[in-house]
Formats: C-alpha cells, sequence, structure tokens
C-alpha cells in the first residue's frame, strides 16, 4: 500500500482532508494504494499556486517554452517504460496497449514543440494611411484539466502540452481510479525545467470538480469523460463565465458493406472492439453489416475470438486486460443478460473466460469478450454506452439505413465504414454525423496535429480538443491598430474614423 499525493508548486503535498479513495491493482482484484481526495480548500491552494506562477510563465521567452516542452519530451520518451508499467499497474491495460497510449500522448508534445510557429500571429500593413493592424494570441491564464480513467497518461497530455506551451498555467484533476500517471507527468515537467505552480494536480472527487468549476481564478476547463458528466460540467463552467470543451462518450458504429474484404472487416472489429477491454472512447461498439454479409462477417467474428489472450497487463503474452473495477465488470456483464431477454443473440458469452485457471468471477477484475448478434436499436446494449469488452451486432438492410443508424444516434464520435467502393465511402464521409470518421480504419483518431473531437453528446463546446483547435482553445485573440504620424499633420477630427 501506497499513499498518493497532490502535487502543488512543484512539490508533493500529502491530502490533509482525511478523506481518501482506493487505488486497485485490477489484475490481482486488490487494493494497493489510496489516493488523497482535495478538499475546496485544497484546490484553492493549487489554484493559487498557478495563478501565482501565470505572470512569470507568460512572460518567459517563447523559445524557453519550447526549450522546457524538448526536455520534457526527451525525459517521456527515455521513461515511456516506467510510466506504461504505472498505467498497467493501476488501469489494468497490457504493457504493450500502455505503451501505445504513452506514444500518442508523445506525439502531443512533439506537436507543442513548435509553438513559436504555432502562435504566430498576422499582420496587416498600411491598412489606411500610416496604419497597421496586427493579431496576437495570447494566454487565458489558470486552466484546468479533468481526466478519465481510461487514458491516465494520454488524455492528460492532449490537454497539458498546448496549454503550458501557449503560456497557460494548469491544475489537473485526473481520474481518482489511476492517478499515478498525472503525478508521474508533473515531476517530469519539473525536472525538465518547468517552473514551481505552471502545472499542478491535486486528486479527488466531484468535491474538488465542483471548485475548480465555481473558482473564479479558473478561466478555462477541459473536461474528457462520460456524457452525463460532460454536459453538466459544460452547463455550469459556462454559467461561470469560463470558457470550455467537455468530450463526453460514444458508441461507434463500424459500417461494413457487401463489397468488403471479409478478413480484413472482421480483423479490424475484433482489435477495435475489445482492445483495451473496450474501454476506449473510439472502441468499435457496434458492428452494422449491410445486406448479405451479415452473416459470414458474425461468423469471422466469432471464429477469432477464443484466440485472443486475456490476462494480466503485466504478461507479454496477455492481449487483453481486466476491468477497471470489480462494479464496472459487474456493470459490463449485466448487459449481457438483458440483451438476451431483450431478444438478441448472444454469440459469444464472456463470462465464461478463466484467466490462470480462475473464472471472471475470480480474484481479478476479468470479463472475456462478448458478440451479441441481432440487437436492435431499442434494446439497452445499443441504447447505452457498455464500455467493455461486449461488440454489438445490428444489421442493416441498406447504406443508407446504416447511416441513418449512425444518425440517429445521439452520440457521434467515432465511425467508421469497410469498403472498397471509393463512391460509397465519399458519400459516407459526406452524410456520416460523426466528428472522427474512419474509411478502413476503424479508431480514427487523428493525429496530433489534427484535433480530436466528437459531435453531438459526444462533445459539448465549440473546439476540438488539442492539434490547432487545442492551441485556439487555450490562447484568445487580440487585435492591434497602430500608427506613428508625423505629429506635424496632427489635428482634431470628431468625424467617424475613415480608411484613407
Ligand atoms: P467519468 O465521467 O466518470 O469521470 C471523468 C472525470 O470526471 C473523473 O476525473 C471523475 O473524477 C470526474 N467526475 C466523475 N463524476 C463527476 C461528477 N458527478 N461531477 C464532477 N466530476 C465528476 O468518466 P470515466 O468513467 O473516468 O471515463 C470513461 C468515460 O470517459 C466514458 O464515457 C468514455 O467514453 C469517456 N471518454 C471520452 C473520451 C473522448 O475523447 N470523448 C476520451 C476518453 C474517455
Amino acid at each position: 500500500m501506497y499513499d498518493i499525493d497532490h502535487y502543488v508548486a512543484g512539490r508533493s503535498i500529502p491530502g490533509r482532508s482525511g478523506r481518501f479513495g482506493p487505488v486497485y491493482d485490477p489484475a490481482r482484484g486488490i487494493e494497493q494504494a489510496r489516493v488523497a481526495m482535495a478538499s475546496a480548500a485544497e484546490v484553492d491552494a493549487a489554484v493559487g499556486s498557478a495563478a501565482e506562477a501565470f505572470p512569470g510563465w507568460r512572460a518567459t521567452a517563447l523559445s524557453r517554452h519550447a526549450e522546457v516542452l524538448f526536455a520534457f519530451r526527451e525525459i517521456l520518451n527515455a521513461r515511456k517504460g516506467e510510466l506504461a508499467a504505472v498505467l498497467t499497474s493501476e488501469h489494468g491495460k497490457v504493457l504493450n496497449d500502455a505503451l501505445g497510449e504513452v506514444s500518442r500522448g508523445l506525439e502531443n508534445v512533439d506537436f507543442a514543440c513548435g509553438i513559436p510557429h504555432l502562435l504566430q500571429g498576422s499582420f496587416s500593413e498600411q491598412v489606411s494611411n500610416g496604419v497597421d493592424v496586427t493579431t496576437v494570441r495570447q494566454p487565458l491564464g489558470v486552466c484546468a484539466g479533468i481526466t478519465p480513467f481510461n487514458f491516465p497518461a494520454m488524455v492528460p497530455l492532449w490537454m497539458l502540452a498546448g496549454a503550458i506551451a501557449c503560456g497557460n498555467t494548469f491544475v489537473l484533476k485526473p481520474s481518482e481510479k489511476d492517478p499515478s500517471a498525472s503525478v508521474l507527468l508533473a515531476r517530469w515537467f519539473s525536472e525538465a525545467g518547468l517552473p514551481p505552480g505552471v502545472l499542478n494536480v491535486v486528486h479527488g472527487d466531484k468535491e474538488a470538480v465542483d471548485r475548480l468549476l465555481e473558482h473564479p481564478q479558473v478561466k478555462a476547463i477541459s473536461f474528457v469523460g462520460s456524457t452525463p458528466v460532460a454536459r453538466s460540467i459544460h452547463q455550469r463552467a459556462t454559467a461561470g463565465g469560463k470558457r470550455v470543451q467537455a468530450l463526453g462518450g460514444a458508441k461507434n458504429h463500424m459500417v461494413v458493406l457487401p463489397d468488403a474484404d471479409l478478413d480484413l472487416a472482421a480483423d479490424a472489429a475484433v482489435s477495435a472492439a475489445y482492445g483495451s477491454a473496450g474501454e476506449r472512447c473510439m472502441a468499435i461498439s457496434v458492428v452494422v453489416p449491410v445486406g448479405e454479409i451479415a452473416q459470414p462477417l458474425v461468423d469471422a467474428i466469432r471464429r477469432r475470438l477464443p484466440a485472443i489472450r486475456i490476462g494480466a497487463g503485466s504478461d507479454p503474452a496477455a492481449e487483453m486486460g481486466p476491468l477497471i473495477t470489480a462494479a464496472h465488470r459487474d456493470r459490463v456483464a449485466s448487459y449481457l443478460d438483458a440483451a438476451r431477454a431483450e431478444g438478441a443473440t448472444l454469440v459469444a458469452d464472456g463470462r465464461e473466460v478463466t484467466v490462470g485457471g480462475v473464472t471472471s468471477n475470480g480474484s481479478g477484475f476479468f470479463l472475456g469478450v462478448s458478440l451479441i448478434d441481432h440487437v436492435e436499436p431499442s434494446m439497452a446494449v445499443y441504447r447505452d454506452e457498455i464500455f467493455g469488452p461486449v461488440l454489438a451486432v445490428t444489421r442493416a438492410d441498406s447504406f443508407a439505413a446504416a447511416v441513418d443508424l449512425i444518425n440517429r444516434n445521439p452520440w457521434g464520435n467515432g465511425c467508421a465504414l469497410f469498403t472498397r467502393d471509393g463512391g460509397a465511402a465519399r458519400r459516407f464521409q459526406f452524410e456520416v454525423e460523426c466528428g472522427m470518421v474512419g474509411i478502413n480504419v476503424p479508431i480514427p483518431v487523428p493525429v496530433a496535429w489534427h484535433s480530436f473531437g466528437g459531435w453531438k453528446d459526444s462533445l459539448f463546446g465549440d473546439l476540438h480538443i488539442y492539434g490547432p483547435e487545442g492551441i485556439r482553445f487555450y490562447t484568445r485573440a487580440k487585435v492591434i491598430t497602430s500608427r506613428w504620424p508625423d505629429p506635424a499633420t496632427s489635428r482634431v477630427d470628431l468625424g467617424f474614423p475613415q480608411n484613407r
């Protein structure tokens, strides 16, 4: 057992609220640490530290910002194995997947290293006689980030890299379920030369988040998590005058047209549905085969399932680890009986899995992979975000019916089409109401120099996260109109200013 402390003003700060939360080792099903839960006063201390650090960091040369990011990038790259091991230990994902997560986070740091270029403003010379106009982008001040359990390193890096590079200071409230990665990132930023107070980490739950939402010195909130919380955070923080991007949950569909390569589509569906035990906001949770490919596709997916190796994330042979908590595992499993009761067909039942001789109800929070066919949009297994290794199949009669299904779904994070028909692909990407679309790519997470974000109930706010939209989110524009007149020609003129 160990304690996980806050990190404020460049120092580890033990919690003083007297409240702690359990941090499990999901592969063994035991509590391995306890995390301090911040009180409002502890959040205030972190925001105070960020506010104090802001004027100095804002005034620091851009080239220095880039230098710190480069140094941090080197540290992160050199120690990615250490970070991945922490992710595996607290989240449960397999080491290889954890390393992939770190690499995608690293890309955001790579992008932010180009901050001097990204913050270049614009200039118009001689817009009127002797008048020039310049637009610059300036940081907002103290920004806060609230992150989910499923990407304990990558999602914080989506926010931190851009926010800090732009000259803001930051308070991060990571998921209380796997909080150690955030503290490690903050320590490594300090080691890279980030001044104390520029990045602070406070742990906690709703109490800490509520204080961040109402704190007058917090200018912007980036949130990633489930839809109900995202919606509420967006409403409350915008009402308080803050800038907000709140990314929510998802139900990602993968449409397979009859002309698609069957094996390629089946491989993609299995990888995208069960990777990271389905605990990815871009996981495929519904496959939509169109027409006669339905039965062959279901058979091809089913044939691949027994080969998936489930085990502790630290086992190099394992391809899929446990779920985050016992409660989440049981909630996911509850959808299987519910689906059968509603008339769907349980093609594969993940509750029957054994890991190291123990069934999925044994010590770790394991659940095997499930495949459910003949799922209708009215069923709970379709309506809810399950966030586990459960793949639903909703058959469609036509391309138009498949697109209509996606467009009627309240979420719009990602979706994919598998086909060899370029015309169908063009029509799909034009018509579908989703923020991120894959054509023969099942998990279309944009690279770091594009931005990430869904539509509809998957994102509340106007700007997507990271990439160019991230830079816009963490800065505000200022337009300077200047003239250096010759004092000899100066006179009083009460007329409306003219361009001449
Ligand atoms: P969650 O909404 O339960 O928690 C997210 C964060 O909000 C955590 O830091 C948590 O402490 C805090 N929180 C929880 N309840 C709160 C409340 N009532 N008031 C204030 N703060 C609260 O999400 P999770 O279970 O950690 O993560 C899984 C969810 O995140 C899924 O819905 C998944 O789709 C979503 N997600 C979305 C994206 C995306 O980019 N759209 C990325 C990753 C995860």
